[in-house]
């Protein structure tokens, strides 16, 4: 079998979908979970403003209501800082908010590539409050000088600012309210060992179960008002990554279609339809999943093969295979990662066959 790179349309999920696209700009890859404009609308209808609504990581749920309940007993107004990791679209700005609502406190929301210099983190951290909470997400990404502004206000709320340059510097130090910091990230490795520490705990957040993306499915068309078959909940969680927010996403994209070629109700069928169209295979691989795993099984016969020549051979990016592609398909098993490179398990040969054979234009 020889695969060409980008020979069979698998980077055009929308061919022949006139009907869709028309009303509507579907997007190229319902699955990468990284946010869009698109989601900022549907995440914040969706994003639960309850301890209760907020479905599984159940260990990290505990945790942290235990550190806010002992923070509340002393008195303090801010807690211990927080770092959450895992990935994108698996609940981290949802937990902060819920930590800033279990406190009482107000959310403060910036991320690291919005910190372009000391002076942009120095403004933030002077405009809070006591007892506020600082969101900071991709803080792996934050600038390195203001990353060192951060330390002493992460340590003892206070901001060193350097006034003046060369040997007239002078460095003027400023008490910050007490505050909590929240970091997020979805590349813990990134984090400099003096930030990494700085953190008083930290949180890993992974993927969630079937029957948890089901609970999220139901809440959400619920909210959305769409009637929903059993059936189709099962199939869409099935494949949304494990991950909310693309399980958001399928949801609405699901919805659409059901009002375009249907009655409007998502019933399992409709489901099914609209995913194909989507391009979504049943272990919910995407094209870019496919065209990744055809990579590694035909081009380089099953690999080894290292992430750079993985992303040349595939035209992606090795930070988009690296956060979205892998992680998914190494939790499904279909690849493995040694320290010779990236593998291809029988399942991939299995998997790849099956969408070959079924003929439904998958590849
Ligand atoms: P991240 O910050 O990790 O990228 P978000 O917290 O923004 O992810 O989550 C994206 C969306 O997914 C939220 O708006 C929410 O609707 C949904 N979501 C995330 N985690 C959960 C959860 N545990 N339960 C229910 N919905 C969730």
């Amino acid at each position: 079998m020889v695969v060409k790179s980008n020979s069979n349309g698998a980077d055009a999920p929308n061919s022949g979908s006139s009907e869709l696209n028309s009303n509507e700009s579907v997007k190229s890859d319902p699955v990468d979970p990284t946010p869009t404009e698109e989601d900022e609308e549907l995440d914040s209808t969706l994003r639960p403003t309850e301890w209760d609504e907020y479905v599984g990581q159940e260990k990290v749920k505990e945790n942290i209501k235990v550190i806010v309940k002992a923070a509340k007993k002393r008195g303090d107004p801010h807690l211990e800082h927080l770092l959450l990791y895992g990935g994108s679209g698996l609940g981290k700005t949802t937990l902060s908010h819920l930590i800033a609502e279990e406190m009482g406190a107000n959310i403060k929301v910036t991320a690291g590539p919005s910190i372009e210099r000391p002076g942009d983190l120095a403004s933030i951290l002077t405009n809070l409050e006591e007892g506020d909470v600082l969101f900071l997400d991709e803080c792996h990404r934050i600038n390195k000088m203001a990353e060192e502004v951060m330390y002493p206000a992460m340590e003892d709320f206070k901001l060193h600012l350097v006034l003046g340059r060369g040997p007239m510097a002078e460095t003027k130090e400023i008490d910050l309210p007490k505050f909590t910091l929240v970091g997020a990230t979805t590349r813990l490795a990134l984090i400099s060992a003096p930030l990494r520490n700085r953190f008083g705990a930290t949180f890993r957040l992974g993927f969630y179960s079937q029957e948890e993306m089901e609970d999220i499915i139901r809440r959400s068309a619920d909210i959305l008002e769409v009637e929903i078959e059993e059936e189709a909940v099962v199939k869409i969680a099935e494949r949304s990554r494990f991950t909310p927010r693309v399980a958001n996403r399928l949801l609405k994209r699901v919805r659409d279609f059901a009002q375009v070629k249907g009655e409007g109700k998502i019933e399992a069928d409709i489901a099914e339809k609209a995913l194909t169209f989507l391009e979504i295979d049943e272990e919910g691989l995407e094209p870019g999943d496919r065209r990744i795993l055809k990579a590694v099984v035909d081009k380089f016969d099953g690999g080894p093969v290292g992430l750079k020549t993985l992303a040349a051979a595939t035209s992606e990016q090795e930070r988009t295979i690296l956060n979205i592609y892998e992680p998914y398909l190494i939790q499904r098993g279909f690849i493995e990662r040694t320290n010779r490179g990236r593998i291809a398990t029988e399942k991939s040969y299995e998997h790849l066959d099956e969408v070959d054979i079924d003929n439904r234009k998958l590849l």
